[in-house]
């Protein structure tokens, strides 16, 4: 068994507190740290202002299980999606999206998904596993490194609405956001994070109760049981009643903003009784806006767009009964990095 400890799942105490153990100064441990979290190393050899003896000894002592950047595919709209691969071989998708005076990425929380939701291509991977927090970390960090490259600019917002369910990966998504929210990590403003959930009731709570700073999405894309119940398996579980809630104890734990994303399939969810259902469930909750968003065809699932007069139409029913609502037009469409394709078909074939 391979008994060497993940470096940076270290505190700055305990690596200073190694440091000492084998007789060398307390400010390595600065050092080491700074390099893993500021400076973004992805090995011990990437440490060069550390000799190489004691590259070597950290080596000995610990792991660096960094993700490595696999390629990338670029968008005719400057979408970037990237591949990258953990060190147990597994693949996953990260995305930057340049919008105007934003620098977006879209990451994901969990090699594929167990909830199979019926429209989404990631839900017809198994889930192989959870990420880890440093592994979420390095998606975020090499996708910043890529809009400054690219674009000039850090990243200025993260999205989690990559592959997985983020909620069911708790822990090490609370943890990467810490480490990508703190001033000696990314630095990125929990304001400007927002999670993307499927719905799970318990999870929405528990946000409440740590008290996150960041925002919450909830992908509603239906008003009723029955229908949610047919594309969100979870849905059987976590009800829309138990969901408005949740998301209510959240918001009075927090106040911090609630989305709610609705994707228009065709003759199923986008008839103006569709409209007024969700409009009771928008009054039922602090919710501050409702993104409708297009659907993007997948290869296992014959859901349709609407036509784009029933699409408007339903905006602006919605609209004109004071809700806040937005239209979503996924990006990098032609590259299948848009919402739910995250699971590309070549991906078997580099396995
Ligand atoms: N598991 C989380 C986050 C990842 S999915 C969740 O479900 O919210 C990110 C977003 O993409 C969700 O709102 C999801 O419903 C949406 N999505 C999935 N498949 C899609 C598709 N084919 N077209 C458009 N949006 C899709
Ligand atoms: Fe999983 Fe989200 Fe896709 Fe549903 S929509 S299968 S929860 S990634």
């Amino acid at each position: 068994m391979n008994a060497v400890k993940n470096i940076r799942t270290l505190t700055l105490d305990e690596l200073t507190e190694y440091f000492l153990s084998i007789g060398d100064k307390k400010f390595r441990a600065k050092q080491v740290w700074e390099w893993i979290w500021k400076k973004h190393a992805r090995s011990f050899e990437d440490m060069t202002n550390l000799s190489k003896e004691l590259r070597e000894n950290l080596s000995k002592n610990y792991s660096f299980p960094a993700l490595k950047h696999d390629l990338s595919q670029y968008s005719s709209d400057g979408t970037i999606k990237s591949r990258f691969k953990t060190i147990d071989g597994n693949l996953v998708e990260g995305v930057l999206i340049p919008v105007e005076d934003r620098q977006t990425a879209c990451v994901s929380s969990q090699v594929g998904c167990s909830l199979s939701c019926k429209f989404c291509a990631t839900g017809f991977m198994e889930r192989k596993r959870n990420l880890t927090f440093d592994e979420i970390y390095d998606e975020a960090a090499m996708l910043n490194e890529m809009a400054e490259k690219t674009y000039g600019k850090k990243l200025s917002n993260i999205v989690f609405m990559g592959m997985g369910e983020p909620l069911l990966n708790y822990k090490n998504v609370l943890k990467a956001i810490e480490r990508i929210t703190a001033p000696d990590g990314l630095g990125i403003g929990a304001r400007r994070i927002t999670v993307s959930t499927s719905g799970i009731s318990k999870m929405i709570r528990q946000l409440g109760d740590d008290g996150v700073k960041f925002n919450l999405a909830l992908s509603l894309h239906a008003a009723n049981d029955k229908k949610r119940s047919e594309l969100m398996p979870i849905n059987e579980t976590n009800n829309i009643q138990s969901l408005i809630e949740a998301l209510n104890y959240f918001y009075n734990k927090t106040k911090n903003d609630i989305t709610f994303e609705y994707i228009l399939f065709k003759n199923e969810n986008d008839s103006l009784k569709d409209a007024d259902d969700l409009i009771k469930i928008y009054r039922q909750v602090p919710c501050h806006l409702i993104n409708v968003i297009e659907y993007n065809p997948i290869e296992n699932a014959d859901f349709e767009k609407p036509e784009k007069e029933s699409t408007q139409k339903f905006m602006d029913y919605l609209a004109a009964h004071r809700v806040n609502v937005r239209l979503r037009i996924s990006r990098g469409k032609d590259i299948d990095a848009a919402c739910g394709q995250l699971a590309n078909k070549d991906l078997e074939k580099v396995i």
